[in-house]
C-alpha cells in the first residue's frame, strides 16, 4: 500500500518549503534519471527505508477572500481522505492565528493521523517559547522544526513513519500479474474496461479493490492469469480544476502501487499533454512496467504513416523515458484491446527476467573493454563485473575501481546497450556502480 503523507495549513506556513525539503532529501540519497519531468506538488520520499509519497495541498487551493473556507474545506478534505497521516503545519513566527484554528476545526473531525509542525523555529525563542502555544489546539505533540535548515525533521519523520501501514502484509494475490490502467480524465479507462469485459466473459471474480478508489478484476485472457486495477468511474465532485486533476493523478497513483505493470492511456486526439507526462513520469519512478495506449485511434485521420510519426514524435518528448511499446488502439471500435494486453503481459516477463552473472559478463564485458568509460582526471576506469540483482525491477551492478567517476553519459551508453543485447521494452532499467 501507498503511504501518503499530505501537508495541509493555511498560506505562508512554508507547506511548500517543507515538502521540498522531504522531497529533496531522497533525490540525494537514491539515483535519480535525469530528465525526468518533476511535478511540483507531488514526491518521493524516504526514512529508514520506508518510502512514502508527500503531497503538497497548498499548491491546490486557489484561495480568494469568499472562497477561502470552501478552499479550506476543499483542502482538508483531499488530505483526509487520500493522507495516511497529515502534517498539518503552522507557524512560529506569526504563532497561532485564528485561520489555523479553522484548519484545526475541520482536521479535528477525522480519524487520521495528524500532526502539528511548528515550523521556522529556527531560532530559541520560537523552537521553546513559541512552539509549545499550538500545544493549545489540542492535537497531540507538537514538532519544532525548521523546514528552511531541516531541524527537526528528523524526530518529526521518526514519528511519520510510525504510523505507515505494515508493508509485511501478505497480499493474497502474489504471483499473479497485476496490470492498473490509468489515465486523466476521458482518455478511455471505462471504454477500454468495458470492452474487454464485455468482450470476454471469463471473468473470475469482482471484488472491491484494497481501497473504495480502485476495483480489482481478476481476468483470464488466452489462459493466461492477472489482476485489472481500474480507477474508471470515480468520480468526485470537485469545485476547482486543480482539485479534479489532484484527484485522478492520486487515484493513478494508488492504482500503480500495487501493480507491475501500468497501462497507460492517451486521447490520440490531444496527443501527449502535461498531465499525462505527470503520470508517465510517476510510473517510471515507481520503476513499473508502462505500455502506452494511444486510445480513440479511429478519430484520426491518418495516412499509412500517422502511427510511425506520432510514435517517433512522443517517444522523442519522452526522453529518456522512451523504452515503451506504444500501442495504437479504440476501446470504442475495439480495435487492438487485446494487443495492449497481450503487449502488458510482455513487459511484465520483460520486467522480472533475470540474466545469468555469466551471460552478462560474456556479452557486456567485451562491449567495456571495446568503449572504456573516459579517463578522468589521468585515473583510469575499471569495470571488473557486472550482476543483475534480484530486485523486481531490472537493476544491474556494474563493480568498478573508481565509481564516482563514471559520468550520465556512460551509465547513459550501458543501459542502452543492456537494452540491446536483452530486451526489456517497457520496463525502466537501473544501474549502480559499486567499488571493488
Ligand atoms: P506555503 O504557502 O505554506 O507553501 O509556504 P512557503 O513554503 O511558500 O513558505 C512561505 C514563506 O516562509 C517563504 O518565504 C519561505 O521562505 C518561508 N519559510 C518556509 N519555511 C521556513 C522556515 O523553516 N524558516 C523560515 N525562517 N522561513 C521559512
Ligand atoms: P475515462 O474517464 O478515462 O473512464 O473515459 P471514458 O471511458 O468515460 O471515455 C470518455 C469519452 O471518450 C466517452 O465519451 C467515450 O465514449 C469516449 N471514448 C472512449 N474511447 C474511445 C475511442 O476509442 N474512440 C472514440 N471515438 N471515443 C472514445
Amino acid at each position: 500500500m501507498a503511504n501518503i503523507v499530505a501537508i495541509v495549513g493555511r498560506p505562508n506556513v512554508g507547506k511548500s518549503t517543507l515538502f521540498n525539503r522531504l522531497v529533496e532529501q531522497r533525490m540525494a540519497i537514491t539515483d535519480n534519471e535525469s530528465g525526468v519531468t518533476r511535478d511540483r506538488h507531488y514526491g518521493e520520499s524516504v526514512w529508514t527505508e520506508k518510502y512514502f509519497t508527500v503531497i503538497d495541498t497548498g499548491g491546490y487551493v486557489v484561495g480568494s477572500e469568499d472562497t477561502f473556507e470552501g478552499a479550506i474545506r476543499d483542502q482538508v478534505a483531499m488530505a483526509l481522505d487520500e493522507a495516511t497521516v497529515v502534517l498539518f503545519v503552522v507557524d512560529t513566527m506569526t504563532g497561532l492565528i485564528d485561520l489555523d484554528n479553522d484548519f484545526a476545526n475541520v482536521l479535528r473531525r477525522s480519524k487520521k493521523p495528524i500532526i502539528v509542525v511548528a515550523n521556522k523555529a529556527e531560532t530559541f525563542e520560537r523552537q521553546s517559547l513559541v512552539a509549545p502555544e499550538f500545544y493549545s489546539l489540542g492535537m497531540g505533540e507538537v514538532f519544532p522544526i525548521s523546514s528552511t535548515d531541516g531541524s527537526g525533521t528528523g524526530e518529526l519523520l521518526d514519528e511519520v513513519v510510525k504510523h505507515f501501514e505494515d508493508d509485511g502484509i501478505e497480499n493474497p494475490d502474489d504471483g499473479i500479474p497485476r496490470i492498473s490502467i490509468l489515465g486523466r480524465p476521458n482518455s478511455g479507462k471505462s471504454s477500454f474496461l468495458n470492452a474487454l469485459l464485455g468482450k470476454d466473459r471469463s471473468i473470475v471474480t469482482d471484488i472491491a479493490g484494497t481501497t473504495r478508489d480502485s476495483i480489482d478484476t481478476h481476468y483470464k485472457l488466452y489462459g493466461n492469469h492477472f489482476i485489472l486495477t481500474d480507477t474508471a468511474g470515480i468520480r468526485k465532485k470537485a469545485k476547482v480544476q486543480e482539485s479534479i486533476e489532484f484527484y485522478s493523478v492520486l487515484r493513478s497513483l494508488k492504482a500503480m502501487e500495487n501493480s507491475q505493470v501500468c497501462i497507460i492511456l492517451l486521447d490520440a486526439e490531444r496527443g501527449l499533454e502535461s498531465q499525462d507526462m505527470h503520470i508517465i513520469a510517476h510510473a517510471h519512478n515507481a520503476k513499473k512496467g508502462i505500455v502506452i495506449m494511444m486510445n480513440k485511434w479511429d478519430l484520426i485521420e491518418k495516412s499509412s504513416k500517422t502511427s510511425d510519426q506520432m510514435k517517433k514524435e512522443i517517444l522523442e518528448r519522452l526522453a529518456p523515458m522512451n523504452y515503451m511499446p506504444m500501442i495504437f488502439a479504440s476501446a470504442l471500435n475495439k480495435q487492438r484491446i487485446f494487443q495492449v494486453i497481450e503487449k502488458a503481459m510482455e513487459v511484465y516477463e520483460n520486467r522480472s527476467m533475470k540474466i545469468s552473472t555469466s551471460k552478462i559478463n560474456d556479452v557486456m564485458l567485451p562491449i567495456i573493454a571495446h568503449t572504456p568509460p573516459p579517463a578522468v582526471k589521468g585515473k583510469y576506469i575499471r569495470i571488473k563485473y557486472v550482476m543483475q540483482l534480484p530486485t523486481p525491477s531490472p537493476t544491474f551492478v556494474f563493480f568498478c575501481n573508481l565509481p564516482q567517476y563514471i559520468r550520465e553519459a556512460y551509465e547513459r551508453f550501458l543501459k542502452n546497450k543492456l537494452r540491446e543485447n536483452f530486451g526489456f521494452e517497457g520496463s525502466t532499467i537501473t544501474v549502480l556502480f559499486r567499488k571493488k
